[in-house]
């Protein structure tokens, strides 16, 4: 007797994903395979057809998981604004623009079995927010985000694990069925190049995070402006999303002259012939720096061969060797036990379960600059 195949049942081919890491891995290889093959594909998709559902005046996952709770509570309640939000808005269209390619790619091999924009189930009441793509034969939400290059080195930002975290977490609770989570990157200077990293998470937490920060934000909201939070201790006025610097110059976050009524950060602006000054100090010292490691190089050799050298004559006499009496100084020989570490990171990636139990023992560093010289763009 023939077979009956309902309209449910998933194409043949469809993978099965065990955790997010393989299911981060698998759309990496076929997006990337998909540009390989058609390096012009994503240029389909630079003509204005995509949409977005964000309504203003309604509160959004996106506002939930933002770090600046102050930033969403200003948008919802009309605070008038320094400035349009020109230079974000482009680039969310041009964001909408890639979640399209992505969509229309991974449809390509699985017709009719993606679905895009979704109304995720379960978000605390007067929350919205929509998946980008849910696919779930692979029981996976994708979220496409459009990132500068430099973004995708560092690693995805903690505001979009946490995006993702949220519908995956709801689509699992709704659904009673483990949901994996991946955000996939496509970079602005460079549209060949994308990257899709799992995001691990552990249900329960997210959703109670995302009830208590929702609650917290619709409490103020309510005040309509009559009391407003103090500004997050973690901003500064001269850092993103604060302020940043852009290749057109500073930009400002629209609700800046609320929260540093002072001004911008004075540092910004230190004018153009201090800043050449500085540079050309930074180089000159970068270069001497260099040369001297230059230098230190086959001096590290020598005495790494001296030191094989001598190794058995300490086995073999003691650890400590006289010096001659001008010298008043001896040389010691010293074990030094190898160091027991654990590889966390392998672990988790080993054993996707692992990471959620970590979770609340996790310690974030504090953050720190570096400068390092880069081809000329
Ligand atoms: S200026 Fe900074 S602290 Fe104020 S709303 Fe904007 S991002 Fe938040």
């Amino acid at each position: 007797m023939e077979a009956v195949v309902t309209p449910e049942a998933p194409p043949r081919d469809v993978p099965v994903f065990e955790n997010a890491v393989q299911a981060a891995a698998w759309i990496e290889e076929y997006l990337k395979g998909v540009l390989t093959r058609d390096p012009d594909n994503i240029n389909l998709y630079t003509r204005p057809t995509a949409s977005t559902k964000f309504k203003e005046g309604e509160l959004h996952v996106t506002e939930v998981v933002d770090p600046c709770y102050l930033r969403s509570i200003h948008r919802l309640i009309g605070t008038e604004r320094d400035h349009e939000e020109s230079e974000s808005k482009h680039w969310a269209h041009t964001g909408l623009l890639y979640e399209a390619w992505v969509r229309s790619a991974l449809r390509e091999a699985f017709p009719g079995r993606i679905r895009s924009n979704t109304l995720v189930q379960g978000l605390p009441t007067g929350v919205q927010g929509y998946d980008d793509l849910w696919w779930k034969d692979t029981w996976t939400v994708i979220d496409v985000k459009s990132r500068s290059i430099g973004a995708g080195e560092n690693g995805p930002s903690e505001k979009d694990k946490l995006q993702v975290a949220v519908y995956a977490a709801h689509r699992a609770a709704h659904y009673g069925h483990p949901v994996h989570a991946v955000l996939v990157y496509t970079y602005r200077q460079d549209l060949s190049k994308l990257d899709a990293f799992p995001v691990l998470y552990n249900p329960e937490v997210i959703i109670a995070q995302v009830r208590s920060n929702a609650a917290t934000l619709q409490g103020w909201v309510q005040l309509q402006g009559s009391a407003l939070p103090p500004v997050p201790p973690t901003m500064d006025a001269g850092k993103f999303p604060c302020s940043f610097q852009t290749r057109d110059g500073l930009k400002t976050c629209a609700f800046y002259s609320r929260c540093w009524p002072e001004g911008p950060a004075k540092r910004v602006f230190t004018p153009p012939e201090q800043v050449q000054k500085l540079m050309l100090e930074h180089r000159s010292f970068h270069q001497q720096k260099q040369a001297l490691e230059a230098q230190l190089k086959p001096l590290e050799a020598e005495l790494k061969r001296i030191k094989g050298d001598l190794e058995p004559v300490f086995q073999a006499h003691g650890p400590v060797m006289k010096g001659p009496a001008e010298w008043r100084q001896d040389l010691k020989m010293l074990v030094m036990p190898g160091r027991v570490t654990y590889d966390v990171e392998g672990a988790c990636l080993k054993n996707p379960d692992l990471q959620p139990l970590l979770e609340p023992y996790k310690k974030t560093g504090e953050g720190f600059t570096q400068l390092r010289y880069v081809k000329a763009g």
